[in-house]
């Protein structure tokens, strides 16, 4: 049996739907148990619902909310047009679901207040209304489909509602209890990505981009033999297309490898969904619905995977932070000191470099960090270093790889640098540039290591 996850684009409209669905039925000998994400850009639209709702704008919660309903029910109508038996569940199902969703909206926006379970209730009806749909729509294809409720199986912690924490040990139990029988008697089934729910039964999510975790979750659970990413783009590319035009696609890649990019910056998975899968050496394939007769790029086993650089990711919005203190100097317990502020501030850190007397880190610049200047500033001199960005060049076994620093040095020029740093693994090399000259070094040290 096969996990097949579509993502927003896949589902994105009346045409991904139905090319989604010719996908799904090539395959159906596989067994797949199919994984929607909401329609493009219907999370987005969610979340503003609830924004407006926690401001008490309660006109423009009921605007959004027939924006949404409208998109679900035009292409609803178009998918089903020969099938007026699935069509009209879809539809009514689609109303109730965004009547529930009024409903509610217009209550937290009578009191203002949005707490991290009405948020997670309000942005769990994206895939809700999308997953529904789909399912009538392959119904009316013929396949013998049976739609299963996420948040009965993905069972999070809650510690935060908005980004759960998976108990693994349940959710294998969960997945197989539902799903086994299932597929037993023959029926294809469709779930939701992204949405989950406690122990106790209090909804939660797994955090934006999460649907991606889900599938690798599920696959985990049912032993399934090959988990398959459909996307919008060819694969897992050497670089964002967006910055180097001749950003090629790669076959394979290890495991390590693709958590490495997505944790630096690459956008194709969501950075979670390596473990699962590791764990029961699970290969995922990363496809183009749009495309389905690209090879893609498959992610493996490291003893599978040849040396040398694979990728240049980046992330954009960095700052260094720079913290001195002479006490430093022939002492021990400093570097613990100084991270304890960090963990206890909930800040995560990426980089880190050291000196005799200054330790440098680099950090996302979205994380609220008053609190912990103030800490560190007890005991050290802090200098807050923004407008920064970090470029890493990721692949297997780097310091084998003949040139590697002279070719990417070279391709520095001019450029000043903060921090270089070769990760313990040696699986990535990341270097610290200003945000302003980041797309042209990346295209540099694109061209050198790949051209
Ligand atoms: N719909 C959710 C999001 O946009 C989850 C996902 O698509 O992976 O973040
Ligand atoms: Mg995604």
């Amino acid at each position: 049996m096969i996990v097949m996850k579509f993502g927003g684009t896949s589902v994105g409209g009346t045409a991904p739907i139905r090319n989604a669905i010719s996908i799904i039925q090539e395959k159906l000998d596989q067994q797949p148990i199919v994984v929607v994400s909401a329609m493009s850009k219907v999370t987005d639209l969610l979340y503003r619902i609830a924004s407006c709702a926690a401001n008490c704008e309660e006109a423009k919660v009921t605007e959004l909310v027939e924006e949404l309903r409208n998109r679900h029910i035009e292409v609803a109508e178009e998918l089903m047009v020969d099938s007026v038996a699935n069509m009209l569940p879809a539809i009514s199902s689609v109303n109730e679901l965004c009547d529930e969703l009024e409903r509610f909206a217009k209550a937290v926006s009578a009191i203002g207040e949005l707490s991290p379970r009405s948020q997670a209730i309000i942005v769990s009806h994206g895939e809700l209304l999308s997953s529904t749909i789909i399912g009538y729509a392959m119904k009316a294809q013929g396949i013998d489909t049976e739609w299963v409720d996420a948040r009965k199986m993905i069972v999070t912690d809650d510690n935060n509602l908005l980004k759960g924490e998976p108990i693994t040990a349940t959710i294998q139990k969960t997945v197989a209890n539902t799903i086994a029988p299932l597929l037993e008697a023959h029926k294809t089934v469709i779930t939701q990505g992204f949405i989950a729910s406690t122990a106790n039964g209090c909804p939660s999510i797994l955090g934006r981009g999460g649907s991606d975790y889900t599938a690798s979750l599920i696959g985990m659970a049912m032993d399934a033999s090959a988990i398959e990413i459909w996307t919008d783009v060819d694969g897992v590319l050497t670089a964002d297309p967006r910055k180097v035009a001749n950003a090629r696609r790669l076959d394979k890649i290890s495991f390590e490898e693709a958590a490495e990019m997505a944790h630096f910056g690459a956008k194709v998975l969501h950075p979670m969904t390596i473990e699962p899968a590791v764990r029961k050496n699970i290969p995922i394939y990363v496809l183009n619905s749009l495309k389905p007769s690209c090879q893609g790029t498959v992610i493996l086993q490291d003893t599978q995977i040849a040396d040398g650089v694979k990728s240049v990711s980046y992330k954009e919005h960095i700052t260094v932070i720079n913290i001195f203190s002479m006490k430093m100097i022939n002492t021990s317990g400093f570097l613990g000191r100084v991270f304890k502020v960090f963990s206890d501030n909930g800040i995560s850190v990426d980089l880190i470099s050291t000196s005799e007397a200054n330790i440098s880190v680099t950090i996302d610049d979205t994380q609220e960090t008053d609190q912990l200047v103030a800490h560190l500033s007890e005991f050290a001199e802090v200098v807050m270093d923004s407008g920064k960005a970090q470029i890493s060049i990721v692949g297997k076994n780097l310091p084998a790889t003949p040139h590697l620093t002279e070719k990417v040095l070279g391709a520095l020029g001019g450029t000043s640098t903060y921090m270089i740093s070769q990760g313990a693994t040696d699986i990535n090399l990341s270097i610290v540039v200003d945000r302003k000259d980041m797309d042209t070094t990346i295209a540099a040290i694109h061209h050198a290591l790949f051209q």
